[in-house]
């Protein structure tokens, strides 16, 4: 299957800084519905197990049941995490559905907020990549940068007074 037959109206999977990603193909409205995320129902005690086996598709929907969302026709499973979403992942019935925070310009990649447990447990904080750590990242090198630089000349202004 080619990565375009994945997608339907409002979004494709393409690439990311992360590998593949879900992106806008038209405008999103804020709140609308994007897409659900699908699979199998699995209960507590065999969620645990796959999870252990290294399932990073796991979308727990209560205490008993999780979604395993592995199979690559939960075009869902694509929508990668994001400090600063533009989508949140939300309950209906025994569904997850993915819906617009706010509107969604074409071109834009669709991400919502795994979580915290995630971001901790499995991402690592210090390690996330969406938009808004990569920037974060950048600005402190930038400002570590220009410390050294302030440093470096004030040290050389000591040595021409001395
Ligand atoms: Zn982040």
């Amino acid at each position: 299957m080619s990565l375009s037959t994945l997608g339907t109206k409002s979004f494709r999977v393409g690439r990311s800084r992360t590998g593949l990603g879900l992106f806008a193909t038209r405008e999103i409205k804020k709140g609308a519905r994007i897409t659900r995320y699908r699979g199998p129902l699995l209960d507590h005690d065999t969620a645990v197990r796959v999870e252990s086996r290294g399932n990073r598709y796991l979308f727990e929907i209560s205490d008993d049941w999780t979604i395993d969302g592995k199979a690559r026709s939960n075009v869902a499973r694509y929508a990668n995490h994001s400090c600063n979403p533009n989508a949140e992942a939300y309950y209906y019935g025994r569904g997850v559905y993915i819906r617009a925070l706010r509107r969604i310009k074409p071109g834009e990649e669709i991400t919502y907020h795994y979580g915290m447990d995630y971001l901790r447990n499995v991402i690592g904080i210090a390690n996330c990549r969406c938009g808004r750590c990569v920037r974060r990242k950048a600005r402190m090198r930038r400002e570590r940068a220009a410390k050294l630089k302030r440093a470096t000349a004030r040290a050389a202004k000591r040595r021409r007074r001395s």
